[in-house]
């Protein structure tokens, strides 16, 4: 039976402390505390620590190919979307079964630590996918593709998107100010006009707001979030950060799609802090940038009552690292892919290191052995015939750097 069991013992990040050499109880799915249980206890034996699993606050799960398309710096995202769709990276990608796409996203979340994506896209489009993807991708939400007159007209509108948010009390995402000509600088002003500017709306990109617009999004309680190695990628520059911050706006970090993100949420938080540096020189906090990818996106998407931090009745979703105990936050902002030592969902283990055997075993569910930077790794599912899978439908051995198995 998988129904209760601890991990024990280890160092803990709880929002408020860090708890050494305490125990983690799961039953049924959820943290039920912080003690041994009497059912089943796992020895967890060497230098780790435990986190929530990280939540990526931006992805497009179906851009999930490589290499990066652009030529970059643009003047919005305009062009660049032109260069991508008319790219034969794009039509390579295209040959395969759109399924296989998502799935290769999802296992790109996964063994960076993530359990929870936020995919912006339509619903009609990641809808039937969604059920069938190892890790949980976030299905309550509306949308606008971007805040302005050239937008890509996903859902039904600014307006009646946002009205969807607040009357459901889920978030309403929208790109935004992702430029730098006159239509992009108006993302603030459009959301304004359409009454689209609440605690309901979550804003990424941002990179052309103005002191105004940072303090409109602060009076509104919206959320934000960071994307720097797709802004960098694409237009040489990010978003006023600091000044975000220091506004007392809810900050996040996504990685946006692989199209012109990093590869993934541990690179891209390591590409965050050193962006940082050089553009204010001095350093983004390590703890902040935990907070970005574990309690700020889930009040963002309004899911805190349910994951985010490690708390006695949250869900069962957490992630192991190797790391200095003494040093929890930077020891995971700088934890590479070897490290992420073993992520559970809702309580079942989804990945992680081979002398975790024990846990996958008594789970009862169906894994594959990956290496991963030269360590042995258990994994839900089959990624390696995925990509196969892929291989064969584009007839070369196709390789994605964001799923080096
Ligand atoms: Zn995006």
């Amino acid at each position: 039976m998988f129904d209760e069991y601890s991990l024990g013992s280890l160092t803990i990040v709880t929002p408020n402390e860090v708890k050494h050499n305490t125990s983690i109880t799961i039953v049924d799915g959820r943290i039920d505390g912080f003690s041994k249980s009497k059912k089943k206890n796992y020895d967890i034996e060497g230098a780790y620590i435990l986190f929530p699993a990280l939540i990526n606050a931006h992805d497009h799960l179906f851009g999930s190919y490589h290499p990066k398309i652009g030529t970059s710096p643009y003047i919005c995202w305009l062009p660049w979307d032109y260069d991508l769709k008319n790219s034969p990276v794009y039509e390579e990608r295209n040959k395969n079964n759109p399924f296989d796409i998502y799935l290769a996203g999802a296992y790109k979340n996964l063994i960076s630590g993530v359990t929870t994506v936020h995919d912006h896209i339509p619903h009609h489009i990641n809808d039937p996918f969604i059920d069938k993807l190892p890790i949980r991708v976030l299905k309550d939400y509306s949308l606008s593709h971007e805040a302005s007159m050239y937008d890509l007209k996903w859902g039904d509108g600014i307006g009646i998107e946002h009205k969807r948010a607040v009357k459901n009390n889920i978030p309403y995402v929208t790109h935004i100010e992702e430029g730098f000509d006159v239509e992009s600088l108006r993302g603030i002003e459009n959301l304004e006009e359409q009454d689209a500017l609440s605690e309901h709306t979550v804003l990424v990109h941002g990179i052309g707001f103005s002191k105004g617009d940072i303090n409109k999004v602060a009076n509104r309680n919206a959320h934000f979030v960071w994307c720097p190695g797709s802004n960098y990628f694409m237009f040489k520059r990010t978003a006023k950060v600091k000044e975000i911050h220091k506004a007392g706006i809810n900050m996040s970090i996504g990685t946006d799609s692989p199209a012109s993100g990093e590869l993934n949420l541990i690179d891209e938080i390591k590409f965050a802090k050193k962006i940082y540096k050089e553009m204010y020189n001095e350093e983004l906090d390590d703890k902040l940038i935990v907070d970005m990818i574990t309690v700020n996106p889930a009040e963002a998407f309004r899911i805190q009552d349910k994951l985010g931090s490690l708390e006695k009745g949250k869900l069962g979703d957490l992630l192991l690292i190797s790391g200095d105990a003494n040093d929890p936050y930077s020891s995971l902002v700088n934890a590479g892919l070897k490290d992420i030592a073993l992520v559970i969902m809702e309580g079942f283990p989804l990945y992680g290191d081979n002398n975790f055997s024990d846990i996958f075993k008594d789970s009862g569910k169906n894994y594959s052995i990956i290496h991963i930077d030269g360590k042995e790794k258990l994994i839900i599912g089959d990624p390696k015939g995925l990509m196969k899978r892929v291989s064969e439908v584009v007839g070369f051995e196709k390789k994605l750097p964001f799923l080096p198995i």
